[in-house]
């Protein structure tokens, strides 16, 4: 590695302070000897090679990283006189001598599965001894990874459930199950569009699988939505509610974009100041719609509302309200591009905020509303500055019987999935065709079975079957309260 003659690493190094994404190149050097020797130590075997010319017959040297571990080995320096041809080299007359390569242990299992189901279960422990383990070692190794098979490739005419690798998780057995005893609204609503992307992401706490490129190289919507709350919440907290200039407010949204940047790793740090630009938009909303605010605000107001006894919610909203003329606004504000009904006949709206609380897509405002009684609403207000007025504002009334009874079905029947341990992976849309909305933009596609043309087919026959299914009670009541959210059975609702 050589280092650039008009920056060298010493003036990269005094420069970091200003330019943080400037790249140091030993740094880089060291990162990837440490991703070499890594690699290295994650296999009980491993071989190294190099090509030894290029097309043109010029002779190519072997990595460094190579010469280093062949110094260590073998206390010599590495020429390509002293090693072995790989058995797959074009023969040439002054070659020296050849070697098989050993096949490696996922060529052996490949020939292995070849041979059916049972004769590779047979032989299975005599693969894995080849390979470096005790033969104790190999038999318990067969068995975990026969278990592990026979989930993965159930026999055809095994159901879906329960099933590890769909979710079927089971009840808490352990004191350091990472399901809460009081769950947050956001969690249920989370549950309700994924249950295995919740369990995930949320129970598990998983980062996503991102490729590394990618990692910090886009803004996301929900960054602009943490830079618009963060705005929000400093206005009430540190200001009294009052707004600043637009001056200030540039000054406000730069420092919180600054901070979102830092704790998402966002690169390059420039970036920032999009992030900041991009949220003036939503807040210059926000300014407006608060101008015509009378009465106090508080806000980030923590709550609980009790389901059952036993089970409770915990919820947080973004603004508690207190308008002059009585009762409670509890606010949600949304940065999403669509607001939660286009429609703009009242009675219209108020049917589409019921499906949304029935299917667990608007449980947040429901819960504000029904927590503090008749006088509450709970609203959503989309600040998106593309979004029209008279659909900026969704409200679900603590004093609407049907958000009542929607909103404690669809959270009882959450609530018992959660308990179960039912995580199944949507996998399929409602109408059993198309693939789940929510996959394609899912950061959770590399441990999901999404995919897997077996377990969305046994996912589909179980729903198929399930349409005209009585409702049943423990783990199997829970599956079906999950699935009926979306996709009611004949007949009725469940
Ligand atoms: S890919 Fe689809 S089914 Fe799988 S976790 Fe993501 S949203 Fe769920």
């Amino acid at each position: 590695m050589r280092e650039e003659p008009l920056l060298p690493d010493r003036v990269r190094a005094r420069l970091i302070s200003v330019l943080p994404d400037l790249p140091v190149k030993a740094a880089a050097l060291a990162e990837e000897e440490a991703l070499f020797a890594g690699l290295l130590a994650s296999a009980p075997r491993a071989t190294l090679s190099w090509t030894r010319s290029d097309d043109e017959g010029k002779q190519r040297a072997p990595s460094p990283f190579l010469r280093r571990v062949w110094r260590e080995r073998a206390h010599s320096e590495l020429s390509a006189a002293k090693v072995p041809l790989a058995s797959f080299a074009p023969a040439r007359a002054s070659d020296p001598p050849r070697v098989e390569l050993a096949p490696t242990e996922t060529e052996a299992l490949a020939a292995l599965a070849r041979g059916g189901r049972s004769a590779f279960g047979a032989a299975l422990p005599e693969v894995l001894a080849a390979h470096g383990r005790t033969p104790q070692d190999s038999r318990a190794l067969a068995r975990t990874r026969l278990a592990v098979l026979a989930e993965l490739e159930p026999e055809r005419a095994r159901p879906a459930y329960p099933n590890a690798y769909l979710g079927s998780v089971g009840r808490r057995v352990h004191p350091a199950d990472g399901r809460a005893d009081a769950p947050w609204v956001s969690t249920l609503e989370a549950l309700a569009d994924c249950p295995w992307q919740m369990l995930l992401g949320r129970t598990l706490g998983l980062a996503p699988a991102l490729p590394v490129r990618d990692v910090g190289a886009v803004l996301e919507p929900a960054h602009v939505g943490s830079v618009v709350h963060g705005v929000l919440a400093r206005i009430v907290n540190q200001r009294g509610a009052q707004w600043p200039d637009e001056a200030g407010l540039r000054d406000l949204c730069a420092q919180e974009s600054r901070a979102v940047v830092r704790s998402e790793h966002i690169a390059p740090a420039g970036l920032g100041r999009l992030l900041a630009l991009r949220a003036q938009g939503f807040l210059e909303v926000a300014r407006r719609i608060d101008a015509l605010r009378e009465g106090s605000v508080r806000a980030e107001v923590e709550g609980q509302l009790e389901l059952a006894p036993g089970r409770v919610l915990r919820f947080r909203a973004d603004r508690l309200e207190s308008p002059l003329e009585g009762g409670e606004l509890w606010i949600d504000f949304k940065t999403s591009r669509r607001p939660l009904s286009d429609a703009v006949k009242p009675d219209t709206r108020a049917s589409h905020m019921h499906k949304a609380i029935g299917e667990a897509k608007a449980l947040q405002a429901a819960a504000y509303a029904l927590a503090h009684g008749p006088e509450a609403i709970g609203r959503y207000v989309f600040l998106h500055p593309l979004i029209d007025a008279e659909r900026r504002a969704q409200d679900a009334s603590g004093a609407d019987p049907e958000v009542r009874r929607l909103f404690f079905e669809a959270a009882a029947r959450l609530y018992e999935a959660l308990e179960e341990g039912a995580f199944p992976p949507r996998l399929v849309a409602a109408n059993l065709v198309h693939e789940h909305l929510g996959c394609k933009r899912c950061d959770y596609r590399a441990a999901c079975q999404v995919g897997d043309s077996g377990m969305r087919t046994r996912t589909v026959e179980w729903l198929r079957g399930d349409r005209h299914a009585a409702a049943q009670t423990g783990f199997a009541g829970a599956l079906q309260g999950l699935w009926r959210l979306k996709r009611p059975p004949a007949g009725g609702p469940a």
